[in-house]
């Protein structure tokens, strides 16, 4: 990685190795003092080369998580919906269930100890129908 930087001897400092494009004259030297050491030249903090892949690998792998993320919520959203279709096949047939179990004149005395729950069905039925 980085090298401590020596002063070469007769000098106090060194310029950045990077020249950078800032109009339409071509690029000139960074303007910022060199204080990493790699390659055997110097380079600013903006400017090190392993610190240039660092930021790159950590900026991919920001990319990578937020893309993960995203994908899993796109996901759970289909399956949601694809839930949500399925039980929705079901309901003509869960409520056609339902109605058949209400008692009819022949069948009412059977259903005398369930007063509460026929209620109830009968409430969820209207509320299924819209009623
Ligand atoms: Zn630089």
């Amino acid at each position: 990685m980085t090298e401590r930087p020596t002063v070469e001897p007769g000098r106090t400092s060194h310029g950045c190795a990077k020249t950078v494009y800032s109009g339409a004259w071509g690029g000139s030297p960074c303007a910022r003092k060199g204080v990493n050491l790699e390659n055997s030249e110097w380079w600013c903090k903006q400017h090190t080369p392993s610190l240039i892949t660092a930021k790159r690998a950590a900026d991919r792998a920001k990319w990578d998580a937020e893309w993960k993320r995203k994908n899993q919520v796109a996901r759970e959203r289909k399956q949601a919906e694809s839930e949500r279709d399925r039980r929705a096949a079901c309901f003509p047939d869960l409520l056609a269930a339902l109605k058949a179990l209400l008692p009819t004149e022949h069948t009412g005395y059977v259903c005398a100890h369930f007063q509460e729950e026929l209620k109830a069905a009968r409430a969820a039925i209207e509320k299924a129908e819209g009623n």
